[in-house]
């Protein structure tokens, strides 16, 4: 099992399209173990985007992500990372494949709707910047040998 941060950011929450992406990953097979809608400030987008600082977007990405509240949340499965950077698709939403949450819902670089982590260190690094340790759940969701199986 495996964990990944997600967030659902501005243009999702403005967009009313949180249910229905949620609904994508847990149709997936992945399972809910932390989630909250935050308002994001200045300190920890800069903490979360650290690695783009100095990008010609760096500083447009700031000020969307901190726009209006976010909705972030933790999701466990198989092969959770992978699986959540896959059904995104490509990071610009013009190129990203149909099919793909990017693909079918985005027409931009930077309001591509939802962010996934893209490695197990940056899962790990991102969900303890984003969540106490009471905040994500242990628990074994029923069902999930017929989820995984084979
Ligand atoms: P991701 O891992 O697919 O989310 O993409 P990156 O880590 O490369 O970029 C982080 C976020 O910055 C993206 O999800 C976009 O919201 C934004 N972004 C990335 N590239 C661009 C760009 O070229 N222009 C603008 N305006 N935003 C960008
Ligand atoms: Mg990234």
């Amino acid at each position: 099992m495996q964990r990944t941060l997600v967030i659902f950011k501005p243009d999702c929450v403005h967009r009313r399209l949180v249910g229905q992406i949620l609904s994508r990953f847990e149709a997936k097979g992945l399972a809910v173990v932390g989630l909250k809608l935050i308002q994001v400030d200045r300190a920890l987008a800069e903490k979360h985007y650290a690695e783009h600082a100095g990008k010609p977007f760096f500083e447009g990405l700031i000020g969307f992500i901190t726009s209006a509240p976010v909705v972030v949340g933790v999701l466990e499965g198989n092969e959770a990372i992978t699986v959540v950077r896959t059904l995104l698709g490509a990071t610009n939403g013009v190129a990203a494949a149909p099919g793909t949450i990017r693909g079918d819902y985005s027409s931009s670089k930077q309001n591509n709707l939802v962010h996934g982590s893209d490695s197990p260190e940056s899962a790990e690094r991102e969900i303890a910047m984003w969540f106490k340790a009471g905040e994500v759940a242990s628990f074994t969701p029923a069902g999930s040998e017929w989820v995984i199986g084979g």
